[in-house]
């Protein structure tokens, strides 16, 4: 990244304005979230980014991402695939991830193939553009929103030029030495590495779960699925996966909980299948996430059936919730339990197309295996035992394999934002920890509802 890319903060770009203007000019894609970062955010003093739009215009584009308190970045340029990136200090990315992507039949723009953004590591973030044809940044610029506003827009100006110019850019990005080191994360984040999913096969062992047909177990099933879905992932070598269970064995509630944290885990996902013998019509899968107060009475009695688990295999004590009253651990929960929402909606997308769904697919509950605050977690329910058509479903091969295909899909979207493609660029840490363009709902006590 040279000098003459890298402007002072404050410039304004008058001179690209005019281009800008320009009736050609399309405006690709505009998320906005609550534009009054909270106490906690600024307690918190990471920068929160609320919007990014994309303006394309015939000789150059311009990538803008409005935030509560101006960043300073660098920029530089990859080969193979081309692209420009931009590392800024930890930025908390309030944006939906799909504000970066082409939509079906809908390029991004000429320039501008996607771009995503997200941690890279302990106090650093990145901002990735993947380029359809040879740019070059021709200004790095932190703009004031208003004069004497705090906050502020980062402004990524590329320009298109021949491909000689971009190789030797890459060239020099090469050469130029590396940043200093950032400071540690003030909450001892992830160390960098790749993503780390738990899988979590509910029950086991003495506790067996839901049972259906003769020879159809819960715990038997939601293990034999987790491996296919483990071993499909670890071939794609983007994520490192963890088990809660090794086999048939009973691991508790707050073990498993334990498990996940202990390993760094940027998801979990913990997978059971139902069964409601009075009502042998109600089928199909169904995602749940954490709630202090379950949606629906349906959610309730799941939650409770599923917390029993510890006392199915005998054990006394609920797991100790891992709430901390802390400013930081608060907003780490409530980003956590957006990426949820988030990841459940992803799922469901990919299952319509893989399997059936419940009538109503996305619920919530307090679920105890889903209490970590640290990252994301769902419960997903593959169907219901008791339903024949289920039962055919979830004890088939077919199925199995379409099904698993679907959650390989829907992890893959919810790390997109955040994975590097290459390992020429760096690992990403591992927590998803930046929620999406969603409004976050207000810090509540976690209770003690559902068992
Ligand atoms: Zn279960």
């Amino acid at each position: 990244m040279r000098e003459a890319t890298r402007q002072a903060i404050g410039r304004t770009g008058a001179a690209l304005l005019g281009l800008l203007t320009l009736a050609s000019a399309v405006i690709l894609g505009f998320t906005q979230a609550d534009a009054a970062p909270s106490a906690e955010d600024q307690a918190a003093a990471i920068p929160v980014a609320v919007a990014a739009r994309l303006v394309e215009y015939d000789s150059g584009a311009r990538l803008t991402f409005d935030l509560s308190a101006p960043v300073e970045g660098r920029a530089f340029a990859l080969a193979d695939p081309d692209r420009i990136v931009v590392d800024v200090p930890e930025v908390n990315f309030q944006i939906d991830p799909a504000v970066g992507r082409p939509q079906p039949g809908r390029a991004l723009g000429g320039i501008v193939k996607s771009f995503r953004f997200g941690l890279l590591g302990p106090g650093k973030s990145r901002i990735v553009i993947d380029l359809n044809g040879p740019a070059r940044i021709e200004r790095l610029s932190t703009v004031a929103i208003a004069k004497g506003a705090q906050a502020a827009r980062l402004q990524i100006d590329l320009g298109r030029c021949e491909p000689a110019v971009f190789l030797q850019s890459v060239k020099e990005a090469e050469q130029a030495p590396p940043p200093a080191e950032t400071p540690a994360p003030i909450d001892g984040a992830a160390p960098s590495g790749p993503p780390v999913i738990v899988l979590d096969p509910g029950h086991g062992g003495v506790d067996g779960g839901a049972y259906g047909p003769p020879g159809v177990v819960e715990k038997t099933l939601v293990y034999d699925f987790s491996d296919e879905l483990r071993k499909k992932l670890e071939a794609e070598h983007r994520y490192k996966i963890v088990m809660t269970r090794k086999g048939d064995e009973f691991v508790s509630l707050g073990d498993r909980v334990r498990i996940a944290r202990d390993a760094n885990a940027a998801l979990l996902i913990s997978i059971h299948a139902d069964s409601l013998p009075e009502t042998a019509d109600v089928s199909g899968a169904t995602v749940y996430t954490l709630a202090d107060r379950a949606s629906d009475a349906e959610a309730a009695r799941v939650a409770e059936h599923e917390n029993a688990a510890d006392k199915a295999a005998g054990l006394q004590q609920a797991p100790d919730d891992p709430g901390v009253a802390d400013i930081l651990f608060d907003l780490k929960r409530r980003e956590s339990r957006v990426y949820a929402h988030m990841f459940s909606r992803g799922v469901i997308g990919e299952w319509r197309m893989a399997g059936r769904l419940n009538r109503n697919p996305e619920r919530s509950a307090g679920f105890m295996v889903l209490k970590a605050p640290d990252f994301p977690s769902v419960l997903l329910e593959l169907g219901y035992l008791s339903n024949p058509q289920d039962v055919k479903a979830l004890t088939s091969p077919e199925w199995r394999d379409k099904a698993t295909n679907a959650l390989v899909a829907a992890i893959d979207h919810l790390f997109a934002a955040q994975t590097a493609p290459d390992p020429k660029a760096q690992a990403v840490a591992g927590a998803p920890a930046q929620p999406a363009a969603v409004a976050l709902p207000a810090p509540q006590a976690d209770d003690k509802s559902g068992h």
